[in-house]
């Protein structure tokens, strides 16, 4: 692990300065012009000098080193002293009548020669102060460039490094390579910050080995993220099983650390470099915690999705401004009724794109969630269904409830009330007019702080439906304690039950769920009457699905309107 040497660390506040020279004279000639100034500390043989360096390195400055010592030949010191990385960084100058030797001493890794006898004492102090000062410099920079932890380069100097190493070879061939670490939250939490910084040294070490072998540069990325980047051509299963083996501390038969690899194999060079470990990541998080698979490379499907993506992304700005985007709109109906009445309607979102035509919500909202715009469209979408409902208010007079979906990201506003408030009071309705829609998963993987804006939009006078319940893993515990009003069983459910397995005990536990908590549960995806028939044997309440409609338009929704509201009549 890199750390800052501790400098002025002696007793009186000094650098301190270690001189190598077996004469005494000569140490005498020196403490005279370096006493002041320094705190000094006097080795009289190489086997002494290494010894005491080894000892005090966080401590010692600088080193002055005579070439001819009575035990080993100053070089060779010189030479043991910049191959071991404890006391490498510490400088050395190298004192010698044998003016020959500078070119030697220099390229041997000296930052300096002095020759004897020595130049007036001025020059001396000076350019041993330079020297010192110069080495400081170099080992803020390096602290800086690299990570503490595992000693690699910090992303931006990987970045940087990864340029120059274009620059140099510019008709090499070149992989990006991201490591990552499965589970690495819960490794964390389970067995403590100490383990697992142990765990990120030797991988550290390990892709560090690797790319000395093979040519290269590596850095770590963020907390369990690694990043490689090399000529292309290494067999990469050989690359992630050593990067892999002997990774836990005690007993490898366990093997609770396991990597996963993301390979963007001869990389794009006309592409930003984080662009080319940003698809290797992609990659990488295509096999996270497959437990069959756990190399991902970057391919043209995924290219494909990626441009797809970008291209989403980039005109939805426009795409808001020209209302490219519209609302349709799919009846619930009461199935309780000898005859299904209807209860209510769900606003789902789709997408006319001018050059991709109909695009439906799977396809961008898992995107816009990514990268917040997802917030832009809701809101849009609120106003959308706002504006209609107050239209239909004063058409018709029977009114039935429409939910909007809300993301798991809205909820994270804490202007969100205020902001539905708005656009609700804007068009002149009431939140009884709206149900909110948030997945089970919101639930779950944020719970506190949704349950906290839930009970907030409850007490606004807003019904909350559970939707795509039984895809998440709530407990039945923490479902007890949730403030719902409605349970929307997930479609695969219904499916499960009807299409695949035919095996409805566990749809009707979900039912008995529903009825345990006192909620009304709807069940969405319903296609067939056998469907409805069973379903209405269950208790089931309420039925979204194509048997009675697909999502349509809101023109064609009023068909719906003006038939409960002759039937009101009657
Ligand atoms: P969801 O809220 O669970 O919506 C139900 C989905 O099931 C809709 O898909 C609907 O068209 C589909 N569906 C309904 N009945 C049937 C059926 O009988 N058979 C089959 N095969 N499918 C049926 P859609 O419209 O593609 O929406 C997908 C998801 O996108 C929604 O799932 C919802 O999570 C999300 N979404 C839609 N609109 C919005 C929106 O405005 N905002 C947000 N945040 N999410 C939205
Ligand atoms: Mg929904
Ligand atoms: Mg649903």
């Amino acid at each position: 692990m890199l750390k800052s040497r501790v400098k002025f660390h002696s007793a009186n506040g000094k650098r301190m300065i270690m001189i190598v020279e077996d004469e005494e004279a000569k140490q005498k000639d020196l403490e005279g012009i370096l006493a002041n100034d320094y705190e000094l500390l006097f080795a009289s043989s190489g086997k002494e000098a290494l010894e005491l360096a080894a000892l005090h390195h966080d401590m010692i400055s600088l080193i002055m080193l005579d070439l001819t010592l009575p035990d080993i030949p100053g070089l060779q010191v010189l030479s043991r002293i910049k191959g071991d990385p404890q006391i490498s960084v510490i400088p050395v100058i190298i004192v010698s009548s044998n003016q020959a030797a500078e070119v030697d001493s220099l390229n041997a890794g000296a930052i300096d020669f002095i020759p004897k006898p020595y130049p007036v004492q001025s020059v001396v102090q000076a350019r041993i102060l330079r020297s010192i000062e110069l080495s400081e410099d170099r080992e803020i920079i390096s602290l800086t460039e690299r990570d503490p932890l595992t000693g690699l380069y910090n992303r931006e100097y990987f970045y940087h490094y990864a340029e120059q190493f274009d620059q140099h070879h510019k008709e090499m061939e070149m992989d990006a390579i991201v490591l990552d670490v499965n589970h690495f939250h819960m490794i964390n939490e389970r067995f403590g910050t100490a383990y697992c910084d142990e765990i990120l040294r030797r991988i550290g070490e390990k892709v560090r080995e690797m790319v000395r072998d093979t040519g290269g540069i590596v850095c770590r990325r963020a907390a369990d993220t690694f990043m490689v980047y090399c000529p292309h051509g290494k067999d990469y299963k050989a690359i992630l099983d050593s990067a892999s083996i002997g990774l836990t501390a005690e007993d490898t038969s366990e093997n609770r650390v396991r990597l996963r690899m993301g390979v963007y194999a001869c990389v794009d060079k006309s592409l930003e470099i984080a662009r080319r470990f940003d698809r290797a990541k992609l990659a990488s998080d295509t096999v996270r915690n497959n437990y069959a698979k756990s190399i991902g490379i970057y391919d043209h499907q995924m290219n494909e999705r990626e441009l797809y993506a970008e291209q989403l992304i980039e005109h939805f700005h426009q795409a808001i401004s020209d209302r490219e985007f519209s609302v349709y709109y799919q009846p619930k109906f009461d199935i309780r009724p000898e005859k299904a009445v209807l209860c209510g309607a769900e606003a789902l979102v789709r997408w006319k794109h001018p050059s991709l035509g109909m695009i439906g919500p799977q396809k961008f909202i898992p995107l816009f969630e990514e990268n917040g715009l997802i917030q832009s469209l809701d809101a849009f979408v609120w106003i959308e269904v706002a504006r209609q409902i107050s239209e239909w208010k004063t058409k018709y007079d029977h009114l039935v409830p429409v939910s909007i979906n809300v993301s798991r990201i809205d909820m994270f506003d804490p202007h969100l009330p205020q902001k539905i408030m708005e656009v609700i009071q804007g068009a002149g309705l009431t939140p009884k007019d709206f149900h909110l829609e948030i997945t089970e998963s919101a639930y779950t993987e944020d719970s506190e702080q949704i349950v906290e804006m839930v009970g907030e939009m409850r007490e606004l006078g807003f019904q909350i439906e559970m939707d795509d319940f039984g895809s998440g893993y709530s407990s039945l515990n923490m479902i007890s304690t949730l403030p719902i009003d409605a349970l929307k069983l997930d479609m695969q459910l219904i499916r499960n039950a009807f299409l695949i397995r035919k095996d409805t005990r566990m749809l009707e536990l979900m039912i008995d769920i529903a009825d345990y908590l006192k909620v009304p549960v709807i069940a969405e995806g319903v296609e067939t009457e056998e469907q409805i028939l069973a379903l209405k044997k269950m208790k089931c309440d309420i039925v979204q699905g194509y048997y009675f409609s697909r999502p349509v338009p809101a023109e064609d929704f009023e068909v719906f309107l003006k038939e409960k509201a002759r039937e009101s009549r009657e």
